[in-house]
């Protein structure tokens, strides 16, 4: 997965990591959509939810939990956040590289979509 920029990213060759244990990564979003935006990644090439397997039941576990704990970390836990994750064409996903997005620091707004 040599062209993959997460993959890139996870194996520390660019960018600047908030986050990372053995089989995750955080790094702040390039383009942020909110005041904290942060995306959790897996270091492994996954393409989207859509090519987990039941193996990677422990690996989603782990993302959420990260991304609990950088809430808390960064401040915004208490006054709320939204986890996104986006997958294939319709959902809006541009990188092929399965990721969470943890955005909040502001009044997101309540609908979906
Ligand atoms: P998606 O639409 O696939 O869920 O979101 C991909 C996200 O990755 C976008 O929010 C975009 O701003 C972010 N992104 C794309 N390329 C890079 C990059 O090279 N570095 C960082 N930090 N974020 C990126
Ligand atoms: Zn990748």
């Amino acid at each position: 997965m040599g062209e993959c920029i997460f993959c890139k990213i996870a194996a520390g060759e660019m960018g600047t990591l908030i986050y990372e244990d053995d089989a995750v990564v955080a790094f702040r979003d390039a383009s942020p959509q909110a005041p904290t935006h942060v995306l959790i990644v897996p270091r492994r090439h996954v393409a989207n939810v859509e090519a987990l397997t039941p193996e990677d039941e422990n690996l989603a576990g782990r993302m959420v939990l990260v991304a609990q704990r950088l809430a808390r970390e960064l401040g915004i836990a208490a006054s709320g956040y939204r986890l996104v994750v986006n997958t294939n064409a319709d959902g809006g996903q541009m990188v092929y590289h399965f990721h969470m997005h943890l955005l909040g620091g502001r009044a997101l707004a309540p609908h979906m979509g």
